[in-house]
C-alpha cells in the first residue's frame, strides 16, 4: 500500500499546505480519505490519476474536508467516467451532492453509491470486499465524525515454485490446488503436502485514518495494530486546553494512541496554520511514540518500499525558465513526450490585440497601454459579478463618467504591472502574520 498524503492543514488551507486527504493506492485501486479543496489538482501532481479512485471516505461535514468533492465528481464525469463510485460518510452527504449535481445541470456518465451512516451508528464494516474491509467508528469531535480503517485479507503464502518442480509438480492445476491448501497425489502415488511448498498467510496490511477527535477507545481499537496509523495533531501541548476545547488532539496525544494501539507507524496530519515549522508537534510526539512520521505533501509512505518504492514522485510540470523560454516546459519534464527527442520549439504567439471593444481593435479604447488588455473583456462597474443578462446594459454605458474613472484607475494599475513584468521582478508581497486568519478552528 501506498499512503500518498495530498492536504496536511486543518481549517484553512496555508500558502504551503492544502486542506485534508489522503489518498491511499493498493493494487491499482485509490482510496481517498477526505477530500478538502485542491485533492484533485495535488492528485495530478504526484502522478496519480483520479480514474482510479473506487471509494471516498470522508469523516465528517467540516468544510474543509470535503468541498473538494463537487469538482472532483465533475472531473470524473467530465472524463467519461462509467465505473461506480462510491462514498462513504455521515448523513447529509447525498443531500449536499445531488444538491450540487443538480444545480450545475449534470446527468453524470456513472452512478455513485452512498453509504451513509447517521448519528448513533456505533461502529462496524462499512465495505466487505474480497481482498479487503473498512471498518469505521464514530469520534469525539464537535459534530457527528467518523474514524476508518482499511484492513487488506490475509493473502495465501508464496508457492516456492523450485521446490514443487523438483517434488514433481509440474501442471499448473497442481500448483493451484497446492496454492488452496489441498495436497496433490502424483501418478506414482507420492503426496506433496500443500505445507511444504506453501509459505505461510501473508498478513494484509492496514491503515487507520483518524482525525478530528479528541483520543478516544474507539480510535484506539481503530489503530489496533495498524500498519500505518494516520492520526491529527492539530495543537502542540502548549495549547492542550484549546484542543480540548475544540475537540481536536494534541501530538502529544496522537503518540499515546499510537502506543496504546500498537500501531507500526504514526503518520501526524491536520496541522494548525500557526505552526510553521511542524517539527515542534514531531518532537513531542516523537517523544511518547518513536515511529512517528510528519505528513509531508505529495511525499510517499510505503508499506512495502522494496516493490513500491518510487511509484508516486512529485510531477514538476513547469520551472521559471520554461517560462522564458516561451512557456513551454523542456522535455525531461515532460515524461509522457514521445516526440520531443530533446529539441525545442519556440512556440510563435498572436500578438495581443489592443482597445477595448469586443469586435474591433481599431476603437476608441485601442488608445491604451498594452498591459491593459488584460482588462478589456472584463466588465467594467462596480460589481465583480459578471452577469451575462447585464452586459449590454453595461456595453451601453461604457462612456458614463464613473465609468470613465473605472477604466483609467485599471488603466494605472495596468500600467504598473506592465512595468513590473518588463523589468521581470517580483510582484510585492506583504507580510502578513501567521495567525491572522486561522485562529479558528
Ligand atoms: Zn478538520
Amino acid at each position: 500500500m501506498i499512503l500518498v498524503p495530498l492536504g496536511v492543514s486543518s481549517a484553512t488551507p496555508t500558502a504551503q499546505r492544502h486542506l485534508p486527504s489522503m489518498a491511499l493506492w493498493r493494487d491499482g485501486q485509490v482510496f481517498l480519505f477526505d477530500c478538502g479543496e485542491n485533492t484533485q489538482m495535488q492528485m495530478l501532481k504526484v502522478g496519480m490519476k483520479r480514474s482510479k479512485i473506487d471509494y471516498i471516505f470522508i469523516t465528517h461535514l467540516d468544510g474543509d474536508h470535503y468541498f473538494g468533492l463537487p469538482g472532483l465528481i465533475s472531473t470524473m464525469h467530465i472524463q467519461r467516467r462509467e465505473r461506480d463510485l462510491t462514498i462513504v460518510g455521515p448523513v447529509g452527504i447525498k443531500e449536499y451532492l445531488d444538491f450540487q449535481i443538480k444545480f450545475s445541470g449534470l446527468e453524470l456518465t456513472y452512478d455513485i453509491h452512498y453509504v451513509e451512516l447517521e448519528e448513533g451508528f456505533e461502529g462496524g464494516t462499512v465495505i466487505d470486499e474480497d481482498e479487503f474491509t473498512v471498518e469505521s467508528k464514530p469520534m469525539i469531535h464537535n459534530k457527528f465524525c467518523l474514524g476508518y480503517r482499511l484492513q487488506e485479507k490475509d493473502k495465501p503464502g508464496k508457492v516456492d515454485a523450485d521446490k514443487a518442480k523438483g517434488m514433481g509438480i509440474s501442471q499448473d492445476e497442481e500448483f493451484k490446488a497446492l496454492k488452496a491448501g489441498d495436497n496433490v497425489t502424483l501418478d506414482d502415488g507420492t503426496v506433496v503436502k500443500s505445507d511444504d511448498i506453501v509459505g505461510p498467510n501473508r498478513t494484509g496490511k492496514s491503515l487507520a485514518y483518524i482525525t478530528d477527535t479528541r483520543p478516544c477507545a474507539n480510535a484506539v481499537e481503530l489503530a489496533s495494530d495498524s500498519d500505518i496509523l494516520v492520526y491529527e495533531a492539530t495543537f502542540g501541548n502548549k495549547l492542550k486546553d484549546k484542543a480540548e476545547e475544540t475537540r481536536h488532539s494534541t501530538a502529544d496525544e496522537a503518540a499515546k494512541v499510537a502506543k496504546a494501539a500498537r500501531a507500526k507507524l504514526l503518520v501526524l496530519t491536520h496541522f494548525s496554520a500557526r505552526y510553521t515549522n511542524e517539527f515542534l508537534l514531531y518532537k513531542e510526539a516523537k517523544e511518547v511514540f518513536d515511529n512517528t512520521w510528519i505528513a509531508n505533501e505529495l511525499r510517499a509512505i510505503y508499506t512495502d518500499p522494496k516493490t513500491e518504492g518510487g511509484m508516486f514522485k512529485p510531477v514538476s510540470f513547469k520551472s521559471k525558465d520554461d517560462f522564458k523560454k516561451g512557456g513551454r516546459s523542456s522535455s525531461k519534464d515532460r515524461p509522457d513526450n514521445k516526440k520531443s527527442g530533446g529539441s525545442f520549439k519556440k512556440r510563435r504567439m498572436r500578438p495581443r490585440k489592443g482597445g477595448s471593444g469586443s469586435s474591433s481593435s481599431s476603437s476608441s479604447g485601442g488608445s491604451r497601454s498594452s498591459g491593459g488588455s488584460s482588462f478589456s473583456k472584463r466588465p467594467t462597474g462596480k460589481s465583480s459579478y459578471y452577469k451575462s443578462d447585464s452586459d449590454d446594459r453595461r456595453r451601453s454605458s461604457s462612456s458614463s463618467k464613473s465609468d470613465r474613472n473605472d477604466r483609467s484607475e485599471k488603466r494605472d494599475y495596468d500600467s504598473t504591472r506592465g512595468k513590473k513584468v518588463d523589468n521581470d521582478s517580483k510582484p510585492e508581497i506583504k507580510p502578513r502574520n501567521n495567525f491572522d486568519d486561522y485562529d479558528r478552528f
